[in-house]
């Protein structure tokens, strides 16, 4: 067998902490590079057209990994939920195959037996070995979801404009040249101390907009046109609780999808698939909570969020509350995207301007 060269599918910042795991394990990785229309215009090419979106993109972000000399490709399958993502591992295999990359695709269901299998089959790992790579992998993905909140916070609040993006690519760019576990806590002080550093409009009064939808495409800057940083900077705060670690904590504690289940029962009594009930879930926590808009992200292709849609439609029909719907794909333009935010970014306004005139 080869010598693994292992690259695997981009996600956002948390890239970073995928990338760890190997490197601990002493496998050599050729991350993937960052997605670009270039990126995403290549996948779509070999992708089957129907396809959702992040397949698509995935694909893409193989590519360049490949051409560099990557022989070994990790795919981890969703295992909770039907959703075309069970799928992917076997259609991408079949895709670059047939576009003649001699490689081996590891596709594994996201369990820890499974994952420690696997990795012990690549790295020869200990069980001892595999636990800390994953005790590292955790700590630097629970230090990227924090400071993504703490630059959503800052962002619509900074005096001085541009300051948290700045510290927020620096900080990433640290976590990412971070090798030893032993040095985290002390990157962690730092980044944490410069995050509160930041001098901020205490209390700005802001209009609030929550970010709903696939988790793939809210999670990832990259694939989203930076929708969070965007309204951020138009003095908008952005709110979203879909994360990997919500994910996670929706596995261990299932009784969680039952609780949301009640609370969406009048909307849709049965399973779509993906995060298709959380959408909904969140859309109503968010009016609850006196939110000013909300923004749903779908990825072109995406049965769960596209049967919700309606859903979701209905909702804000009958609560007021301004909405916006946006179905990325392969075609979409970054200027087109930029028109409808700012459009919808009046609204919010007026309806936050609106709602405080009436108190
Ligand atoms: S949630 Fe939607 S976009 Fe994501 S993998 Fe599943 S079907 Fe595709």
């Amino acid at each position: 067998m080869k010598k693994p060269i292992i690259t695997f599918a981009r996600w956002g910042n948390y890239t970073i902490a995928f990338k760890t795991i190997f490197e601990q394990l002493g496998l050599e990785v050729i991350p993937p590079e960052k997605t670009t229309s270039q990126t995403i215009a290549e996948g779509a090419k070999i992708a089957p057209e129907m396809y959702c979106f992040p397949l698509k993109v995935t694909l893409g972000n193989y590519l360049p990994a490949l051409k560099k000399g990557a022989n070994t490709i990790f795919m981890v399958q969703n295992v909770g939920g039907s959703c075309r993502q069970r799928y992917y591992g076997a259609i991408q295999e079949k895709v670059l195959k047939e576009a003649g990359h001699d490689i081996n695709f590891l596709d594994f269901r996201a369990t820890p037996k499974d994952i420690y299998s696997m990795i012990k089959k690549i790295s020869g790992a200990s069980l001892l070995q595999v636990l800390k790579a994953g005790r590292f992998f955790f700590k630097k993905l629970h230090l990227i979801e924090k400071i993504e909140k703490l630059a959503q916070f800052c962002r619509p609040r900074e005096i001085e404009k541009g300051i948290t993006d700045k510290i927020l690519q620096e900080s990433l760019l640290k976590l990412d040249e971070l090798k030893k576990e032993k040095d985290f806590q002390e990157l962690k002080k730092e980044i944490l101390k410069r995050f509160s550093g930041i001098k901020i409009e205490k209390n700005k009064d802001l209009p609030k907009v929550g970010l709903i939808g696939e988790i793939y495409t809210v999670c990832d800057p990259t694939i989203n046109f930076e929708v969070e940083r965007k309204l951020g900077l138009e003095g908008i705060g952005v709110y979203r609780e879909m994360d990997i670690t919500y994910h996670i904590k929706k596995l261990i504690f299932p009784w969680k999808d039952w609780i949301i289940q009640r609370k969406i029962n009048p909307y849709l009594k049965s399973t779509v698939g993906g995060h298709g009930r959380d959408a909904i879930y969140e859309m109503l926590h968010y009016i609850k909570e006196d939110f000013d808009g909300i923004i749903h992200l779908l990825p072109f292709g995406c049965m769960p969020e596209v049967t919700i849609r309606p859903i979701l439609e209905k909702i804000h029909l009958e609560s007021g509350i301004p909405f916006l719907s946006i179905s990325l794909d392969e075609q979409t333009a970054e200027a087109g995207i930029d028109t409808r935010l700012e459009a919808f970014t009046d609204v919010v306004r007026n309806y936050h301007q609106y709602k405080s005139s009436k108190l």
